[in-house]
């Protein structure tokens, strides 16, 4: 095949992706003494599973960087984690807008010297029959959903290497792994987060950085409220541990992959929905 680069691209090219696959000396063991000062970004913190995720994060020890769109709700989201001992900061961002939510990665880790933590998992619906989905539908979707992620492990990911160390969180959601009538859109998001972390996972697993999914099932939040009660009903009788999740289910499984205990788990989805996809 025709290839659309010089040779000494090529070579460049060639050349980078070899080293990844170099095998490197097994990350240190033991506690990192930096660890109460590991700065964790985490998107959609201004309610639901990532409100959850930022307030366990802080539980244990991180400078949570809270983003979401609204301001006044992340404000009570900082207020809550200092007033239980901890340490945040709210920024407001649009992550329709990638460049934005990069400059902002940027910013935060020039601001604190280090970035160690990113949670993509600020995420929309907009639910309809392919027949009938349209273009800007598609499209805001996969710009929320998928393009900020790869903005913000973009930028991130150049923070964690020169730290040796980070962790990429992306929430996906079980329709991206079995698809969902009505989610053309989202389903295609969440499965392009799969494809994209594991392949994260495998150019920086060597230099201390791991990537992961989070695929959750039903999660009683805002985004799944508006469901009539029947499809809850109907849902549930199809989750073997017969309620939907709470946002602390997922938030437990934050906590776990993105600390040290989980140094030898990359490229993994984790599926947390009660049973119901397996
Ligand atoms: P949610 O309650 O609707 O919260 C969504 C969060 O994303 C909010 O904090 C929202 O903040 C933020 N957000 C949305 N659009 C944004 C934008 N353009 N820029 C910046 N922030 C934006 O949803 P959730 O249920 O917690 O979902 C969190 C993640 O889990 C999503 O990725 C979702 O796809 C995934 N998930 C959820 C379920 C479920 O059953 N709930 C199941 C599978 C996967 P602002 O409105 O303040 O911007």
């Amino acid at each position: 095949m025709e290839s659309e680069y010089s040779d000494g691209e090529r070579t460049r090219r060639g050349s980078e992706v070899a080293d990844t696959l170099k095998p490197c000396a097994p990350a240190p063991r033991g506690k990192d003494p930096d660890i109460e000062r590991r700065v964790a970004i985490v998107t959609g913190a201004s309610r639901g599973i990532g409100k959850a995720i930022a307030l366990r994060l802080a539980r244990d020890g991180r400078h949570v960087v809270a983003v979401a769109r609204n301001a006044g709700a992340l404000a009570d989201v900082v207020a809550a984690i200092t007033a239980a001992g901890g340490s945040a900061e709210a920024r407001a961002c649009d992550l329709a807008d990638a460049a934005a939510f990069a400059q902002l990665v940027e910013d935060v880790a020039s601001a604190h010297g280090r970035l160690d933590i990113l949670v993509n998992n600020a995420g929309i619906t907009r639910d309809g029959l392919i027949l009938r989905m349209s273009d800007e539908d598609f499209d805001t979707v996969l710009s929320v959903n998928l393009r900020s992620c790869f903005a913000g492990c973009r930028a991130a990911s150049r923070h964690m290497l020169r730290g040796k160390w980070g962790r990429i969180v992306n929430v996906g959601s079980v329709s991206g792994i079995s698809g969902n009538a009505g989610q053309a859109n989202y389903a295609a998001a969440k499965a392009g987060v799969i494809g994209l972390t594991k392949t994260i996972a495998q150019e920086l697993g060597s230099k201390g950085i791991t990537a992961n999914v989070i695929a959750p099932g039903f999660i009683s939040t805002d985004m799944t409220d508006g469901l009539p009660q029947i499809v809850k009903d109907k849902a549930i009788e199809h989750i073997p541990v017969r309620r939907f999740g709470t946002p602390d289910d997922i938030a437990s499984a934050c906590a776990y992959i993105s600390s040290d205990e989980a140094s030898y788990v990359t490229g993994h989805v984790l599926v947390v929905d009660g049973g119901m996809t397996m």
